[in-house]
């Protein structure tokens, strides 16, 4: 097949910048690519790996079979009326960037979802979420390919069973190959504002009543403060989710750290802060050869260089350790591990 690529070295495609390389690569920009690459790994009986934009990956070595990167594009309007538009996008578009379009169309939603990395079709996968709104909140459907069968299915919102930075086709990690994805959007806006440094910034930039645009270019003045962009300095965003315990241990580790943040999500659960946590356990800024901590965020793990997969891997287990140690909570790493 004619896309098909040997020992391609997978450092531009991942957000960490780890240098692995892959025996067989397939850049896929139709379904007809998608199926033939499918073929190819059945015929020659090796596993393949789906590849989006790679900003939620840390590689761990060399991969010998197929690595199927999917860069299939497309935005179509299936249908719309007063209050909605529904759209239908193909798995390969850039995620900021479409979202930037539905909003220069006038449809808004996404909004507090600007400048996540990665591609349309991975957004579903770790139900993607950011100040307060997650992609489930406006996904109306999408189409997977059934990578065990060949069928092609749809998949409605309920029967992807979203959670927090969960999915069924997370859970089903490799099965389903999301083609396209439907979304919902608003035309008239339904802001999003119950985030504490999205009010802040607009009262600092003097924006009373903001447009769903304005919404967007704060929250992405609040992320370029906050976060490294993966173009200058190799990182795969939050490195940990933020842990869910029950509001008993909040009370306790209250009373050992009246500061600790937390979040009510019912009166039994709570959701901790996990680069509170890290931060407060000392690791913000600690580099282990170009492993290390980012001196902004300790949320977020960066490589300085040369840093392989498994540098970023044991660093991330020590700090498991001193959590647990410390503050008796697990927590559980975001990115997938290959
Ligand atoms: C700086 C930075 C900030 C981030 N901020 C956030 C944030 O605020 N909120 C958030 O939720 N996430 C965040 N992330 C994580 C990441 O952007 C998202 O998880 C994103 O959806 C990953 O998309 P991707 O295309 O890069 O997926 P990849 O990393 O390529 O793949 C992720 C997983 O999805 C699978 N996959 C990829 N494409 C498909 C497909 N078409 N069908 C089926 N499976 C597929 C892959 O096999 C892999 O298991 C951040 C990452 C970075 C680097």
């Amino acid at each position: 097949m004619d896309a098909l690529q040997y020992d391609v070295s997978l450092k531009p495609y991942n957000t960490l910048a780890i240098d692995v390389k892959a025996k067989y690569f397939v850049s896929a920009q139709s379904l007809i690519q998608i199926q033939q690459a499918l073929a190819f790994a059945q015929a020659q009986g090796i596993p393949f790996f789906l590849l989006g934009g790679g900003s939620n990956l840390v590689l761990t070595q060399d991969i010998p079979y197929l690595v199927l990167h999917i860069a299939t594009k497309g935005i179509q309007v299936l249908s719309e009326d007063q209050q909605h538009v529904t759209l239908e996008v193909q798995a390969g578009e850039n995620w900021h960037a479409f979202v930037q379009w539905s909003l220069a169309q006038g449809w808004s939603g996404l909004e507090n979802l600007s400048l996540i990395p990665g591609t349309v079709g991975a957004a579903p996968v770790q139900n993607i979420g950011a100040y307060g709104v997650e992609v489930k909140d406006y996904l109306d459907s999408l189409t997977a390919l059934d990578t065990q069968t060949g069928e092609v299915l749809d998949f409605s919102n309920a029967k992807c069973q979203f959670s927090y930075r969960e999915s069924y086709f997370k859970q089903h990690l490799g099965r389903y190959l999301i083609l396209s994805v439907r979304f919902r959007l608003n035309k008239q806006a339904k802001l999003h504002l119950e985030y504490g440094p999205i009010r802040q910034q607009l009262a600092e930039e003097g924006i009373a009543e903001p447009t769903p645009q304005q919404v967007a270019a704060v929250v992405c003045t609040i992320r370029q403060s906050k976060l490294p962009n993966p173009a200058e300095l190799a990182n795969t965003g939050s490195f940990f989710k933020n842990p869910l315990v029950s509001t008993a241990q909040v009370q306790r580790l209250k009373q050992a750290y009246p500061d600790l943040i937390s979040y009510n999500l019912s009166n039994e659960q709570a959701k901790l802060a996990a680069g509170w946590l890290i931060e407060k356990a000392g690791w913000k800024g600690y580099r282990q050869g170009d492993a290390g901590v980012h001196a902004k965020q300790a949320l977020v793990l960066v490589n300085y260089g040369n840093a392989s997969g498994k540098d970023i891997l044991q660093l991330a287990q020590k700090i498991q350790q001193t959590i647990r140690d410390k503050f008796q909570v697990s927590l559980e790493i975001e990115p997938n591990r290959l």
